[in-house]
């Protein structure tokens, strides 16, 4: 009989490892990072209850790191199989797991630096070579219909609308002359957002495998264009600088797209933009080898009008030099720059820069964990502690959760409302305790399915 072990993700949101048992093979559904508290971090380190060596395939529903980061571990432990995975998502993975890479063998060479330890000298999860490897292992897919992986396994890929490639895997087991479909909603994104498609609806499936974030939240419904408008313009008028933390993946773009939008408008002036992160500047680039995944229409040699991820006046700014001449500039511009969370990257730079002056403008523009330097400004941190230095903050604060790419408690009940049959069993993962329990209320009140939170390590029979 066919099984499902949750080996990620189940009670948290990062680490996202489903492993598919059937006919003696085994077929792993995204291989994730454990992310956020050190407790959380530490399980990355620790083996994985199946050999590596025994895994046949990975199949991955998208690129980010709680999706994938731990593949380069996979395969420098023996994993030999495809990683399959479609075109969008193999080409942001090529970014992604070489930039975690990278970032491992920096904090280790950091941890290095400053350990007194010389016998036990600390070392990266994985080196970039290692992610190389995992790279080599790739094997696009296609993002729609059907795909046969083996005589046990086939799959087809949904939209699932939360990342660029981003997608909803139905994956098939036939065993003994019997099919079984499971599904895996991967991250859903939300309906009617721009630049991304809406989230596919999927009729039926055996047994289905929902991830919960949002699962206790709904999103504001209130207009965030007109405050994002309204916060841009009152920091020109003061002659301030709008400095947005924002993950290179998806929100950067989206925030590009929007300004652009409201700049045509005339709803706000046209401020010069910096890009200010490398990695977003590759992604930008990748929307538009990947148009059959979005809804923007790109000029070309036959097309009037504009990129639609181009502000009018705007800056990608690649080398550190570029970077840190934007600290010069006293005019009002826009600075988006990664990390999201503040937790890194040059972001930090041009907040230790311009949050001690009251003209300018933070915004905030998706989820921010506890802890980080986001969630402190957040909750109104008179000064922060960013790399070393005590840097007090004056400048306004304003959130914005709307720009989330996650699904909100209403989005997901309309996708879940697609199923023309209840599932056999439903497993909530990817959520914290309160939005899985939540989210396994909403389901049973409303559908009245059988809905199960999902245990790290548990095994379930897929009869
Ligand atoms: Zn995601």
């Amino acid at each position: 009989m066919a099984k499902l072990t949750f080996l990620g993700a189940a009670g948290c949101v990062t680490g996202s490892k489903h492993l598919v048992e059937a006919a003696g093979k085994r077929l792993l559904v995204d291989c994730g990072l454990f992310q956020g508290e050190r407790e959380l971090r530490q399980k990355n380190w620790e083996n994985l209850p199946v050999d590596p060596a025994s895994v046949d395939w990975v199949v991955l529903t998208h690129a980010h790191i709680d999706h994938t980061g731990y593949l380069p571990r996979l395969v420098s432990q023996g994993f030999r199989g495809p990683i399959l995975a479609n075109a969008a998502t193999f080409e942001l993975c090529q970014l992604l797991l070489r930039d975690a890479a990278h970032l491992q063998e920096e904090d280790a060479l950091y941890a290095a630096k400053k350990s007194y330890s010389r016998h036990k000298p600390p070392l990266p999860l994985y080196t970039v070579a290692e992610a190389e490897q995992a790279l080599a292992r790739f094997q696009t897919i296609p993002r729609s219909g059907p795909y046969r992986i083996s005589e046990e396994f086939s799959v087809c890929l949904y939209d699932a609308g939360h990342i660029l490639g981003s997608a909803i895997v139905q994956l098939t087991i036939n065993e003994g002359g019997k099919s079984t479909s499971v599904v895996f909603t991967g991250d859903l994104g939300r309906y009617s957002q721009p630049i991304l498609k809406d989230p596919q609806p999927v009729a039926r499936a055996d047994y289905l495998v929902c991830e919960s974030t949002y699962g206790d939240r709904d999103h504001p419904v209130d207009a965030h264009y007109d405050q994002l408008a309204d916060a841009i313009n009152r920091t020109a008028a003061r002659g301030g600088v709008i400095v947005v933390p924002a993950f290179a993946v998806g929100r950067a773009q989206t925030l590009l797209y929007v300004l652009r939008k409201l700049e045509d408008q005339e709803r706000i002036p046209r401020l010069p933009t910096y890009l200010d992160s490398p990695m977003a500047i590759s992604v930008t680039n990748l929307y538009a080898n990947h148009r059959e995944d979005h809804d923007l229409v790109f000029r070309n040699e036959e097309q009037q009008g504009e990129d639609p991820l181009n502000c009018h006046e705007v800056h990608m700014t690649r080398t550190v030099e570029d970077s840190k001449k934007i600290n010069a500039i006293q005019s009002s511009c826009i600075i988006l720059s990664a990390s999201g969370m503040a937790t890194g990257g040059r972001v930090v730079h041009h907040l230790i820069n311009r949050l001690p002056d009251p003209r300018n403008l933070v915004m905030l523009v998706g989820y921010q964990a506890e802890g980080t330097p986001g969630s402190a400004l957040l909750n109104g941190a008179r000064s922060l502690r960013l790399h070393g230095e005590e840097v007090s903050v004056r400048a306004e604060v304003v959130d914005l959760p709307q720009f989330s790419a996650h699904a909100d408690r209403a989005e997901m009940e309309r996708w879940l409302g697609n199923f023309q049959t209840p599932p056999k069993q439903t497993f909530l993962v990817h959520g914290e305790p309160a939005g899985a329990a939540a989210l396994q209320k909403t389901i049973t009140e409303k559908f009245r399915w059988r809905v199960n939170v999902a245990e790290y390590r548990q095994t379930v029979d897929l009869d």
